[in-house]
């Protein structure tokens, strides 16, 4: 592969997507030269930073209490049906916006727990994002279950035969990442989806690295449930409330342990009792976190315009193009890959290893190449296809092989 500047010219000059680098806030400090954590945080949309100013100004502003009625009451829904519908493969009426991952997660595991009475395991894997790990113990911990964990090798992620081996009659549910935040391996969704139902069990996947990066197609696997994050690839910003799926055919027995008002039947009727309400909105819990979603719009929105498919397209590209360059620079210098080389096993980012990764990070850091650090020796490279250029990505790697070096 030509991996000279023109080469990297070349492929900015042709990406269908370069254009939608202007649509962001543009990164005013001059001592950056790339940003590869979007995978963590996305850049903030110019257009979210208007509506901001414009919801202040008039929905809050001047609509005032009547914006709740006139507009906001219905976001989760309508916002989370685009999202469903742009990026999760999810048909109308399956998705909304709340919370955070891991309260979505909470919620979402123990309702698939409560639809499996007399089953007594929950299967996860030790690779599986901490916020997970930690809820899934706890939520063991709390209904007296048993704990299976599946021992992943982070290089090629959980594989349907893992899930196979650890599932069984006594399996309730099975919580998993799609695409693991460390290696970014793909996880099979359907056939893990697949393997699980055969045995009677349900699963709740955690799409936090895969929304906004890769099709994920949720409905056409039969998905149970799913999470995700909004602020990563959907540039939602910081704390932007998260996604949760429940499939249509789930929704009638569904029973989340977080039974506030706005999940309820009828909100205002100030019931003595609970009553949750039919479909996805019983999901809900309290009052709809209005500013946050204003980002989660905004990001969707762009995405809708850039379509899943071209935003995977460029986000293998730029994979492919990190390979490359590691290989021909850093490997020489002691660094290895840490992530698939397959393309169609590779999600959204690249990991490499390298013995002195914590101090190289900070140096990298220091010097413009905003990366992060993954105990205990990763350094992960983020690849935001709306944002990340190939010339950016090129300039990065030569500074960390003259840092490394
Ligand atoms: C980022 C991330 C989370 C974050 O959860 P929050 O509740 O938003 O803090 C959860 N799971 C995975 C796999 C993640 O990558």
């Amino acid at each position: 592969m030509d991996l000279s500047p023109e080469a990297a010219k070349r492929l900015d000059t042709t990406d269908e997507l370069a254009a939608f680098r202007d649509r962001f806030v543009p990164i005013t400090d001059a001592s950056v030269i790339a940003y590869l954590d979007g995978n963590s945080l996305g850049r903030p949309l110019r257009a979210t930073a208007e509506r901001l100013q414009a919801l202040v100004a008039e929905e809050w502003g001047s609509r005032l209490i009547r914006s709740w009625e006139e507009r906001w009451l219905a976001l989760p829904e309508e916002i989370g049906d685009e999202l469903g519908r742009v990026a999760l493969g999810a048909a109308p009426g399956q998705t909304i916006v709340a919370d955070s991952t891991s309260v979505c997660l909470y919620k979402t595991l123990r309702a698939a727990v409560a639809l499996r009475p007399g089953r007594d395991e929950i299967v996860t894997d030790t690779a599986n994002f901490p916020t997970d790990r930690f809820l899934v113990e706890s939520v063991a911990a709390e209904l007296g279950l048993t704990l299976r964990w599946i021992e992943t090798d982070p290089l090629t992620g959980v594989r349907p035969e893992d899930v196979t081996a650890a599932t069984r009659r006594r399996t309730a549910a099975v919580v998993l990442s799609h695409v693991d935040y460390r290696s970014a391996a793909i996880a099979d969704l359907a056939a893990i989806t697949r393997e699980t139902h055969d045995r009677g069990g349900l699963v709740v996947w955690d799409l936090c690295h895969s929304a906004g990066v890769l099709p994920v197609e949720l409905d056409a696997a039969g998905a149970d449930f799913a999470v995700g994050c909004t602020y990563k690839f959907l540039n939602a910003g910081p704390g932007a409330p998260a996604f949760l799926y429940v499939n249509a055919r789930h929704h009638e027995a569904f029973g989340q342990p977080i039974t506030g008002w706005m999940g309820a039947a009828d909100t205002f009727a100030m019931a003595p009792r609970y009553e949750p309400a039919p479909g996805i909105r019983r999901a809900l819990s309290g009052t709809p976190p209005v500013l946050g979603m204003v980002g989660v719009q905004e990001g969707v929105a762009l995405l809708a315009e850039a379509g899943i498919d071209r935003v995977r397209a460029k986000a293998v590209a730029l994979g492919r193009w990190v390979l490359a360059l590691a290989d021909a620079w850093l490997v020489p210098l002691g660094f290895t890959i840490a992530s698939p080389r397959d393309d169609d096993r590779r999600g959204g980012h690249v990991t490499l290893r390298h013995p002195d990764a914590e101090r190289l990070s900070r140096v990298l850091i220091e010097n413009g190449v905003l990366i992060d650090f993954r105990r205990p020796d990763g350094i992960r490279i983020g690849l935001s296809p709306l944002t990340t250029g190939f010339a950016e990505v090129r300039q990065a790697m030569a500074r960390v092989r003259e840092l490394a070096g």
